[in-house]
């Protein structure tokens, strides 16, 4: 196999620049779009190189490999966040390790959230899911249960909705892509406006390394980064 140098320290900056850019063309100052740095897959090593480099904003998507890597990671500083779908009986395991869990995607999973957040004393802090493209093989919420589910999920006492997360689907061009991020946008405003209890609207976390800008373009203010940062993933 092929060895490539990755110089993540050049590719944050790179990154970064960019993101700034497409967040001034979106009409908005460069502090207001979040870098998260996906870490999943990436050995400890690696993370905390990216630490160093001013990271402070990290997701992961399993429970069990963020667990495991916790203790090798020089967190003090930095917000963690799950972002991979997550199975009711690992919420207890969770919930106190991380500062937000961005992949709420049902009614269900969120009761457990609340169990816990009470049994811990806490607020939880969730964005929900939203399957935007309908696809049967993405996680997500479905948009017909959405507004309902919502609805019940803001009633929950030990839970604050701060926004909302999407992955969208695969697009053959830009344009079927920006329909997604903008129906999403449009979505997260709807929300925002109603003003419900319990409910802080203030994030869009939408754009991975292949769409970030175009996601911030259409409203998004916290991107996903993962492979253009550490590289393609190995999956062991
Ligand atoms: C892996 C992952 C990302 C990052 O994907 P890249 O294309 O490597 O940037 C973002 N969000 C979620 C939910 C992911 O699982």
């Amino acid at each position: 196999m092929e060895h490539k140098f990755i110089d993540i320290e050049e590719n944050l900056k790179v990154i970064k620049n960019r993101i700034n850019e497409a967040a001034v063309r979106s009409g908005r100052s460069e502090n207001d779009v979040r870098f998260m740095a996906v870490t999943k897959t990436v050995d400890p090593v690696y993370i905390n190189h990216a630490i160093d480099c001013g990271i402070d904003l990290i997701g992961e998507n399993k429970v069990q490999e963020f667990l495991g890597k916790k203790d090798a990671l020089k967190l003090e500083k930095v917000e963690k966040h799950l972002i991979g779908h997550l199975q009711s009986n690992k919420v207890r395991k969770i919930i106190t390790e991380v500062d937000m869990i961005q992949s709420v995607d049902s009614v269900s999973l969120a009761k457990e959230i609340e169990r816990q957040a009470e049994k811990n004393n806490m607020t939880a802090n969730v964005l929900i899911e939203v399957n935007v493209g309908g696809e049967d093989s993405k996680t997500g919420m479905d948009k017909s249960l959405f507004l309902e589910s919502f609805a019940e999920i803001s009633e929950m006492k030990h839970i604050s909705i701060r926004g909302l997360m999407t992955i969208p689907p695969i697009c053959e061009n830009n344009a079927e892509l920006t329909k997604f991020f903008n129906e999403m946008y449009n979505m997260f405003i709807d929300i925002k406006a109603k003003k419900l209890d319990n409910v802080n609207m203030d994030i869009l976390s939408m754009g991975m390394s292949g769409d970030f800008e175009e996601a911030i373009l259409c409203g998004s203010n916290l991107v996903r980064v993962g492979s253009a940062i550490f590289g393609p993933r190995i999956y062991k």
